[in-house]
């Protein structure tokens, strides 16, 4: 019997441990870790779907190197490792010794193990001797980093879960907890079924499936947040809810941080700027005074904004005057949105950070990393950070850059800037797990990077707790970890003596050493007070730097600082759950607008984010049929006011612009949305979908300390996009975008069971689908057809051998069948006779259609659920649990259960 191999989720920053059992097939069973302090055996849809993402489709098997056929075309070549490193080491060292250091680029990623992170570090800033290495971690959360390092010293996330189970009152601030990081909201959920005088508080201008448990949401304009986090300062002041001895004790500048709040007025004028409801501001304001367990949890909605870095310190300020930091079950909660952003951040994977929390600004730090490394230089000042450096790579000024397990082209904001800059780029590496991602075709050498459960190593979550990520099976192909390319890149750049690691224990090793290397120790403020030759560091891991590769391999989940003791143990300091001992500073936070106001041309406002059921641009989870059933189609979500004023209807589609770029998405009107604000998922990829990447319409505007994008607030436009045609096509192959799919106006794909899932939307009224139906989706078989010219539909299906291959479904009208039905028809190794008869209706003709899929882990449809709600009794989430088994895995559904049967047992009007 083959035993499970314990590692870690490789989505989102709550860390979950992971249960894989491998099977024969090349397939893993999966479970939640039981023993795992993040998740405790839960995982959510993602997670649990893990394993349908391990096939090889897609995957970046063998390197390659591209160069232009000379007739606008490339020409790929296969090459062995040895080529394909050599050719990059040779472009690399030639570039810099024309152009110089800063000439030159790394790009990486979240998605990294700290090994990989710490080694990619170690090579730009040791020895290129340029900082211009950033992460696309810059995108979520650097605000976060930032303000801790203006309060703290350092970036020091001061709360772990179980402050969540601990508190009273838990404050979600810009964050759809509920979709984003399921499993920390499942927490929260269940600590509070414990104790029901816990509260819950929503801070988010949209109505997000996690505000369906609150006892209050505060739908503020986008962008108010320092406002009405001032607001709440100047009233914690003014209601005696200060701790005097812990400010006078633990804190400096309050008095400067309360005289810019003051000035924001009382909650009347407060909530006037804000957009709020005054008597809803004052019952939160009541409520966090009274409450002395507060945790503030807050992530993308605080950090993607031009303000993000002010708007963690005006949280952080409440947390400071109120001594609401440090103790169980309070404090300010920074989530992160990727599995290894806090690792990254511990290795220096910023462009304006050095290694193990020191600082490039401080000549100190560069001397003790440098004497550390032995490394022949170390930068001497920040480098480009993410957008600036895809706009020196415009401007000619960065000339190569190795994008490393990140996709670029669709994530960064004004995303069609960011592929011109590529395409004009002399040498664009990419290493990758996938082959055919919208960065992967602008690349000039492709490197072929392990994937999860191929690869050794570590990761952080967001409360601070580094788990392993273990392998359980071998890299297929020429795959490799990217810690390997990067030191056997620097050995043939003559940088041999720094990257002589032989597995990702060795270069962990080095990590931990660094992090205790003259290091002030534990008891010592990181706000001034360090001792000659010392620099004290709150990151401290000194204590697993001995680990034989058998301690590491069985390391178990550990929060840092993990410290080495007088007797030579690894301590802990489990009762250490702020290691900050000295003075923290309140930052004054003047509010400041959005850095693009909307107007006459663009009167809307823009907010991008994550969906339930997704990662990033799909690479992975795109690959996984129960994913995709959830939100199959790009989608834009509007206010049914707004709708009908841009002339947009509910199911057809619209074209949103803005000043940077355009796309098309399917209209979900509804009222979750303020009048106003639009929300688009960020998530489809030109891979996925003919032309929806939100990334193309963001504005390029940062916060100017710590260069985060504006995600949450771009003017946008939005019109109908007319079309002639709507159809689907359920395929058992996927098509070619080129050969098959070039004649649509519009197109995005999804996988199903056995088939491929298109929706389309085409131009041109004397479209022939009989003649389309038999030329792009014909083979073997026979076709079966209905056509009703009058009306302009066309159905056909085509089976072979009893079995069904194709389904197209044509109407003028986007009213066509649910597709859930045809859908499951695939499984089928022979349509039977009731089948085949209701085949091109679309609907069966006995029982009933499941309808679109809420339960992802089993499968169950929203018209199912209705019918379990209206028919057999079934009002609540448990009761529709006991009846049809959703909600009962992951937990991800039950807002939306909840939210059904609430619509679904409301009276008609
Ligand atoms: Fe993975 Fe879900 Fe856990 Fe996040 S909450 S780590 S996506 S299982």
């Amino acid at each position: 019997m083959t035993s499970a191999v314990r590692t870690t989720c490789p989505y989102c920053g709550v860390g979950c441990g992971v249960l894989v059992t491998p099977a024969a097939d090349g397939g893993a069973a999966i479970a939640g870790d039981p023993d795992h302090p993040a998740n405790f055996g839960r995982l959510c849809s993602k997670g649990a779907a893990l394993g349908e993402t391990l096939g090889l489709a897609g995957r970046l098997l063998h390197p390659q190197i591209r160069r232009a056929d000379g007739s606008g075309g490339w020409r790929t070549e296969p090459v062995e490792w040895g080529a394909a490193l050599d050719h990059v080491a040779e472009r690399f060292t030639g570039i810099m010794r024309q152009h110089g250091p800063e000439s030159v680029a790394l790009y990486v990623s979240g998605q990294l193990l700290t090994e990989d992170y710490y080694v990619a570090n170690k090579l730009v800033k040791g020895y290129f001797g340029t900082a211009n290495i950033d992460t696309n971690s810059r995108l979520c959360m650097s605000s976060a980093v930032a303000g801790h390092k203006r309060a703290f010293g350092e970036d020091v996330v001061p709360c772990s879960y179980a402050d969540l189970e601990q508190a009273d009152l838990v404050v979600l601030v810009g964050s759809n907890t509920a979709w984003c990081h399921p499993v920390a909201y499942q927490r929260i959920v269940a600590a509070r079924e414990r104790n029901p005088q816990a509260r819950l508080v929503v801070i988010d201008p949209r109505r997000t499936p996690t505000c369906d448990l609150a006892d209050l949401h505060l739908p503020l304009r986008a962008g108010t947040d320092v406002d009405l986090f001032n607001g709440l300062l100047a009233h914690l002041d003014g209601t005696g809810a200060r701790d005097a001895a812990f400010v006078d004790a633990r804190t400096r500048d309050a008095q400067a941080a309360l005289e810019v709040a003051r000035r924001g007025g009382g909650v009347e004028q407060v909530a006037q700027r804000c957009g709020l409801d005054a008597g809803k501001l004052a019952q939160f304001y009541a409520l966090f005074a009274a409450t002395p367990r507060v945790v503030t949890l807050f992530s993308q909605g605080v950090n993607q904004s031009s303000s993000g870095t002010d708007k963690v310190n005006a949280i952080i300020n409440c947390h400071l005057l109120t001594g609401r930091i440090g103790k169980p079950g309070a404090g300010p909660f920074s989530i992160t949105g990727q599995p290894n952003a806090m690792g990254g951040r511990e290795v220096g994977g910023l462009a304006n950070m050095l290694a193990a929390h020191l600082e490039l600004g401080e000549p100190q730090h560069r001397r003790l990393v440098q004497a550390f490394w032995g490394s022949p230089r170390v930068a001497d000042r920040p480098g480009l950070k993410a957008v600036e450096l895809f706009e020196a790579i415009g401007q000619g000024r960065v000339k190569a850059v190795w994008i490393m397990a990140t996709n670029p082209a669709v994530s960064l904001p004004d995303a069609d800037r960011v592929r011109e800059a590529l395409r004009g780029c002399e040498l664009v590496v990419l290493s990758d797990c996938m082959a055919g991602t919208d960065t992967a075709r602008l690349a000039h050498v492709l490197l072929p990077a392990a994937a999860w459960g191929e690869k050794d190593g570590t990761v952080t979550n967001s409360e601070r707790r580094i788990s392993r990520q273990r392998a359980f099976r071998a890299a297929p192909g020429q795959a490799r970890p990217d810690w390997w390319m990067v030191c056997e890149l620097a050995r043939r750049m003559g940088f041999a003596e720094g990257f002589a690691f032989r597995s990702a224990h060795e270069i962990f090793l080095e990590h931990a050493r660094l992090s205790g290397w003259l290091n002030a120790g534990n008891g010592e403020s990181a706000v001034g007070n360090r001792q000659s030759g010392t620099v004290f560091r709150a990151f401290n891991v000194e204590g697993l730097s001995d680990l034989s590769a058998d301690q590491y391999e069985r390391l178990e989940p550990v929060r840092w600082p993990v410290l080495r003791t007088a007797a030579g143990a690894a301590s802990t300091v489990a009762d250490s759950p702020f290691p900050i001992p000295g003075r923290m500073a309140f930052v004054p936070t003047p509010p400041r607008a959005p850095a693009h106001a909307p107007d006459a041309e663009y009167p809307h406002v823009l907010n991008s984010g994550r969906i339930r059921d997704q990662w990033h641009s799909m690479t992975r989870t795109g690959s996984a049929p129960r994913l995709a059933a959830h939100r199959p189609e790009p989608f834009v979500d509007i206010h049914p006011q707004d709708a009908l004023e841009a002339g947009v209807r509910h199911g057809e589609l619209a074209r949103l612009s803005s000043r940077w770029g355009a796309m098309v998405a399917r209209v979900r009107a509804g009222d979750e949305q303020r009048r106003g604000d639009l929300f688009v998922p960020i998530h489809w990829s030109d891979a996925f979908a003919a032309d929806a990447r939100a990334g193309a319409l963001v504005n390029p505007a940062v916060d100017p300390v710590s260069g985060e994008p504006e995600f949450k607030h771009t003017p946008v436009r939005i019109e109908p996009f007319g079309v002639d045609w709507h159809g689907f096509v359920l395929h058992r192959e996927p098509l070619d975008e080129s050969a098959q799919l070039a004649a649509f106006a519009y197109w995005a794909r999804s996988v199903g069971g056995g088939h491929h899932r298109y929706e389309f939307a085409a131009r041109g009224r004397r479209i022939d689908w009989a003649a389309w139906a038999r030329a792009r989706l014909g083979g073997a078989g026979e076709w079966v057809d209905y056509a009703d010219p009058g009306e302009g539909i066309y159905r056909a299906a085509r089976l072979a051998a009893g079995k069904l291959q194709s389904c197209l479904f044509v109407s003028p009208r986007p009213d066509l069948p649910g597709r859930e039905w045809l859908a499951g028809l695939f499984a089928l190794e022979r349509l039977g006779a009731a089948e085949r008869r209701a085949l091109l209706s679309g609907r069966p003709s006995a029982g009933a259609d499941a309808g679109a899929t809420v339960c992802a882990c089993f499968a169950v449809g929203r018209r199912t659920l209705q019918r379990a709600i209206r028919e057999q009794g079934c009002t609540t989430p448990r009761q529709l649990g006991q009846k049809l088994r959703a909600g009962t895995n992951c937990g991800s559904c039950l807002p939306e259960l909840r939210r059904l049967i609430e619509e679904t047992l409301a009276p008609a009007e």
